[in-house]
């Protein structure tokens, strides 16, 4: 039947942080692809079109690796952030899952998000990555400045001009010559930063900082800064927050992936949660598995693997996680 006949009444504003989204340093080596049409297969990001004959539809087995699921809370991190800070949502409406699988979901039940159609969505949605943002627009250009148009409290700001600069505090602190060069600055400007990092540092929260290093002008600094924006910007799933009519999946119901569950913890304790603990299904006993090939992985305090071709008797959990990845068989 059309959508209108079935009598649509609301959906909850629903994010989805995957590691299928997220660039991670483990380089996703522990995911396989296989190409479908010539079987050509390899390890790592799954590539836009076969290297042997071209094609462009792949299998692809996945892992939930801690790499990937720590880097997923980090964008999770910020996603609660900006909801409860910029969009005001309280504590009580706003809910975070590990997701089961390769990430998190993050649910606001609220009167307000409800109804909200489609493009009402993905405007959230934009904010939320940070889209189309023109750093000159949030008070970070030459002008504004010298109109002495910042207040002093710039780092509390809430928005996206007190992310920018807090963004911009991380960066500096840590920031190396490589990182300068590959934001495409010029020698002079990449050698200038490094020197005065300090005297940056000291001068963010006030209206001199974009005039605080000689030979540092404006449009480096709309360089860096448009840098430090994307780096606070929430690398979510965008097409599930925008898609009305889907069913996300429910608390406590196993993921067929992993065999782990889908877990609600509370907001304040998301830097300690494990999923690799929590989400832990299955807790007794044992089963041998045949397995082709794993990566060394976690389960409570337990570590496993890695394997290759090999015959193992593991806790249920171990077991079940290989076998829905498809890295093991069951033997009886
Ligand atoms: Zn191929
Ligand atoms: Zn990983």
């Amino acid at each position: 039947a059309e959508m209108e006949e079935k009598g649509w009444l609301g959906a909850d504003l629903v994010f989805d942080i995957d590691a299928d989204h997220i660039p991670t340093s483990c380089g996703k080596v522990h995911d396989v692809w296989v190409c479908v049409d010539c079987g050509f297969s390899g390890r790592g990001v799954t590539p836009e079109k076969c290297p042997a004959c071209g094609g462009e539809r792949f299998k692809v087995k996945t892992w939930p690796c801690e790499v990937c699921l720590d880097s997923a809370k980090t964008e999770t991190v910020k996603l609660l952030d900006m909801l409860m800070q910029d969009f005001g949502f309280s504590k009580s409406e706003v809910h975070v899952f590990f997701s089961g699988h390769r990430g998190y979901h993050v649910q606001v039940e609220s009167e307000v998000v409800r109804t909200l159609d489609a493009f009402a969505r993905k405007e959230i949605v934009d904010y939320v990555c940070g889209l189309g943002i023109d750093v000159t627009f949030h008070g970070f250009d030459k002008r504004s400045w010298e109109a002495g148009y910042h207040e002093s409290s710039l780092y509390s700001n809430t928005g996206w001009r007190g992310r920018i600069l807090r963004g911009l505090h991380n960066f500096i602190v840590r920031v190396d010559e490589d990182k300068l060069y590959s934001l495409g600055l010029r020698k002079n400007v990449v050698r200038k930063i490094l020197e005065n990092k300090k005297v940056i540092l000291q001068n963010l929260n006030s209206p001199r900082f974009l005039r605080s290093v000689k030979g540092v002008g404006s449009e480096s600094w709309r360089k860096i800064l448009e840098y430090c924006a994307k780096l606070q910007s929430a690398k979510i799933d965008t097409v599930v927050t925008t898609d009305i009519h889907r069913l996300i999946r429910l608390v406590n119901t196993l993921h067929g992936k992993t065999g782990f569950k889908k877990v609600e913890f509370p907001v304040s304790t998301i830097e300690s949660f494990d999923p690799f603990k929590e989400a832990v299904a299955f807790k007794k006993g044992t089963a041998t598995v045949f397995v082709s090939d794993a990566p060394k992985f976690r389960i409570g305090d337990e570590e496993f693997g890695p394997y290759k071709n090999s015959k193992v008797e593991l806790p249920t959990a171990a077991a079940v996680l290989l076998i829905c990845k498809g890295r093991g068989e069951l033997v009886e």
